[in-house]
Parts: structure tokens; C-alpha cells; sequence
């Protein structure tokens, strides 16, 4: 067989959004397994939806996933000659036909002939005498493909098997729009064919398109591509995955702190498998992904899934894979202190196992660089910082502390046993009670092991804080 070429060919009317990532996903793994080619087009053609904007956007999502092409960006806008060239071939083989008919005119009839239980034919215009096959004054036409009146069109899906049409059922499309601009049906059979595409693997919401485009490809004598129809992501009410079932542009992901890898290892697992493994590197992908496996049935998109794959990844990545991850929400004045501070990197390790996603993680490492929380859990407040008891055992541990030399996990552990039992408070408590004052929150790595990597300086900054918050904002009973 000769070289495997495929393509991406979104459309720069919105963001990349996770069906389109992973149609991106399935080419470049299939062109990455095959040692093919993977071409990227911008389908750009509907000039009045299309933005530079989504483009870039496209672009920057598709890179971020890794997704490198071979071949592109290649503009359909910037191919009209090459389209002009097929417009006239199939016009003159009569394949197309102009009609002098406006929008309004062609839809009423569609119309009309809808409630005839008839599908819109060539025959039908010239039947009902409409004159709209010859020129007609300040009227632009289109050009229309016309479709056969009966016979079948069958096709061999690599996904779907058989697949067969009855030309009955077609109606004759639109190709080239009033405005002098192509559409979509046609010129991506002109460019599938001229860029040699071997393989076209896209969603297979285009499956209804097929049989015009195999008119198209037959009437100008070009040769077929494969077909390989990949079913929907659905949501998990099973309706078509949409903005209703939260975040679905790849952007979006990124932004609440998904790594690539783990979008990517999750998106490719929606509607294929390999046994049952779920985590798998892109060089094992590559390696293993092949079309075969591809189900033929919808798959489920399930976001908790998708978070645990992300806690798995962040969990193996190395400290200095997540800082990098992390650079940019950390304030600009902090960063290049932070990058050569070790302690903070053992922190990363100590915190990077609790946490699901960057955002998380980015949480639960800022108390180390903050002075003092911004807020305290609520929570929190209400059971560690409200009884008197364990205030008074804080300020005594904070006097303690204050006079220790040496800040490691056996002295800070005997400090707070010695309080506890002082203060009659349970070590639990008190433990809780300063790690709230450190990190705002109630749930973090081992207290002491955390003490010891802020250092001294630090916890006393954050445990006086705590202390003059609590006088400030809590009455005792
Ligand atoms: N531009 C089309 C889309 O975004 C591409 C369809 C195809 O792959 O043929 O849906």
C-alpha cells in the first residue's frame, strides 16, 4: 500500500473543542502508526463564520496536546483557483448546474416539495417550469450538484462496515454559494484528492455527507479514500456532548489544569481500547492504535474519569515537569526565588500526590510563598479556631517555638506533644489548629514535615498572624 496520508480539517468557527481534538487524535495516531503523513487544513471556506482568531486558537490547542503536523496549515480560502479549476470540470461533464435562484426562492420550493414527500432533483425545477436553469437578471446563481434519480451508492466504512445509500433519498446540494465562494461537500473532495489523503477518519456526523462527496469524487474521476466514520462523544445523559455538560473547548481544560498527556490518554480511550488498559504513553499509543479497534457505538464522556487520569499523571511527573506546569500562576516576583529552592521542590513531591489537577496543586503549594493565607477554611475556623483551649495552647507553642533552635520533625513533635499535654488538647487538634494557621485549610501533608520545609522564619510569621487573627474575629464563649 502506498503511504498512509490523513488529515484534520477543522472549521476556525469556534475553539478546538474535545470531539474535534480527538478526531485530531485518532489521524495522528493512525498517520504516527502507519509512518504516514498527518496534514492539518483549516477548512476556512464559510468566510463570514471563520476567524484568524479560532484559528489560532485551533493552532495553539492542537500544539499544546502535541499534535504536530507534517503537512499545513494549509487555507482553503487560499485555494479558490484550484477549486475554480473542478467548478468547471464538473460543470462541463454536467454533473453541476447553475441556478438562477435566490435563497428564498430555493428553500420555498425545497419546501414545496417536502410536503410532496419529494426530495429536491434537477427534474422537479425543470418539471415545474421555474426558468431558474437559465440566466436571469440581478440574480447570482449557485451551482448545484445533481444527484441520480435512483440506484444506490455503497460504500465500505472502516468503522461501520457497509454502508448504502439510495439516491432516492438525496437531494441535490449546493456547492458553490451566490457569493462566488465553494462549500464545504465540494471542496473537500477536491482537496482530499489533491493532497492525496489515503484515509479520511473524521465523526461521524459527516457519514450523511458521504454519498454526495462519492458523486463528487466519481463525476471528476477521482479516486476514493478510505472511510472511517468515528462515532460521537456523548455526555453522560447520553445526548450529544455539549456546552450543557460543562467545559468542552481543549482550552478550557487547560485552563483548570489538566496536563496534555492526560487529556490525550483519556480523549483516545473514547471509542477505542485496548483490553482494558487505561493508561498509556504516546510512544505506546503509537505503537498499539490502529483503526480495528475503534468501537461502533457512541462513547461516554465521563469527567471523573478524566480527573483521575489527570491525578495519576500528575502524580508520576517529575517536581520540575509541575513547577514548569505552574510557572504562570505563581506571582512573577516569586518565581526565579522559588526555582532554585529545593525545599519547595520536596513540597511539590509531597503535595503533587493529593492533588487532581495544576489548579489543585497550585493551591495547595502557595501557602509556602504567601505570608499568610488569604482566608482560612470555614470549616476549619469553626472547630480549631474558636475554642479557647486550643487558642491558648497555640500562643503556647508559638513562645516555644520561638525559642527553638533547631527546627526539625523530632523537636517540633516533642514542642507539640509537651503543649498538648499542657493543654490538656488533643495533638490531633493542636496539629490541626496550626496547620489552618500555615495553610488556611485542614487537609495538607504531615504538619511537621511541612514546619520544616517553610522553615522557621516563615511559620512564625503565619502562626503570629493566625494568633492576632483569631483575637480579632472570634469572641469565646
Ligand atoms: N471542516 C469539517 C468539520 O470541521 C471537516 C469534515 C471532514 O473531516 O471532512 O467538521
Amino acid at each position: 500500500m502506498s503511504e498512509v496520508r490523513v488529515r484534520f480539517a477543522p472549521s476556525p468557527t469556534g475553539y478546538l473543542h474535545i470531539g474535534g481534538a480527538r478526531t485530531a487524535i485518532f489521524n495522528y495516531l493512525y498517520a504516527r502508526h502507519h509512518n504516514g503523513k498527518f496534514i492539518l487544513r483549516i477548512e476556512d471556506t464559510d468566510i463570514e463564520r471563520s476567524s484568524k482568531e479560532y484559528t489560532r486558537a485551533i493552532l495553539r490547542s492542537m500544539q499544546w496536546l502535541g499534535l504536530d503536523w507534517d503537512e499545513g496549515p494549509y487555507f482553503q480560502s487560499q485555494r479558490f483557483d484550484i477549486y475554480n479549476k473542478y467548478l468547471k470540470k464538473l460543470l462541463e461533464n454536467k454533473t453541476g448546474y447553475r441556478c438562477w435562484c435566490s435563497p428564498e426562492e430555493l428553500s420555498d420550493f425545497k419546501n414545496s416539495l417536502r410536503e410532496k414527500k419529494l426530495k429536491f432533483k434537477k427534474k422537479y425545477i425543470e418539471e415545474t417550469n421555474l426558468h431558474w436553469l437559465s440566466e436571469r437578471e440581478n440574480i447570482y446563481p449557485v451551482v448545484i450538484v445533481e444527484t441520480p434519480l435512483e440506484g444506490t451508492i455503497t460504500y465500505k466504512d472502516i468503522v461501520k462496515g457497509n454502508i448504502t445509500f439510495s439516491a432516492k433519498d438525496l437531494n441535490d446540494f449546493i456547492i458553490w454559494r451566490s457569493n462566488d465562494t465553494p462549500i464545504y461537500n465540494f471542496v473537500v473532495v477536491v482537496d482530499d484528492s489533491d493532497m492525496g489523503i489515503t484515509h479520511v477518519i473524521r465523526g461521524d456526523d459527516h457519514i450523511s455527507n458521504t454519498p454526495k462527496q462519492i458523486i463528487i469524487y466519481n463525476a471528476l474521476k477521482l479516486e476514493l479514500p478510505y472511510f472511517a466514520h468515528i462515532p460521537m462523544i456523548l455526555g453522560p445523559d447520553k445526548k450529544r456532548l455539549s456546552k450543557r455538560h460543562g467545559a468542552t473547548s481543549v482550552e478550557a481544560y487547560k485552563q483548570q489544569g489538566y496536563l496534555p498527556e492526560a487529556l490525550f490518554n483519556y480523549l483516545v480511550r473514547l471509542g477505542w481500547s485496548y483490553g482494558d488498559q487505561e493508561i498509556f504513553s504516546k510512544d505506546e499509543l503509537v505503537g498499539k492504535f490502529d483503526l480495528d479497534n475503534v468501537g461502533k457505538s457512541a462513547a461516554i464522556f465521563n469527567p471523573e474519569k478524566l480527573l483521575w487520569l489527570n491525578a495519576e499523571y500528575i502524580k508520576s511527573s517529575h517536581h520540575a515537569r509541575l513547577f514548569d506546569e505552574i510557572i504562570d500562576r505563581i506571582p512573577e516576583e516569586e518565581r526565579s526565588k522559588l526555582r532554585s529552592d529545593s525545599n519547595f521542590f520536596k513540597l511539590i513531591g509531597l503535595v503533587k500526590i493529593r492533588s487532581r489537577t495544576l489548579r489543585e496543586l497550585y493551591e495547595n503549594l502557595k501557602f509556602y510563598f504567601e505570608p499568610y493565607p488569604n482566608e482560612y477554611d470555614s470549616k476549619g475556623v469553626r472547630k480549631f479556631f474558636s475554642k479557647k483551649t486550643l487558642y491558648e495552647a497555640l500562643r503556647a507553642l508559638y513562645k516555644k517555638l520561638d525559642v527553638m533552635i533547631h527546627f526539625n520533625e523530632e523537636n517540633l513533635e516533642n514542642a507539640f506533644n509537651e503543649i498538648a499535654t499542657e493543654y490538656n488538647v488533643k495533638l490531633r487538634d493542636l496539629a490541626q489548629s496550626v496547620r489552618l494557621a500555615i495553610t488556611g485549610k485542614t487537609v495538607s501533608p504531615g504538619i511537621f514535615e511541612i514546619i520544616e520545609l517553610l522553615g522557621k522564619l516563615r511559620t512564625m510569621r503565619k502562626l503570629q498572624y493566625a494568633i492576632q487573627w483569631i483575637e480579632k474575629h472570634i469572641t469565646f464563649e
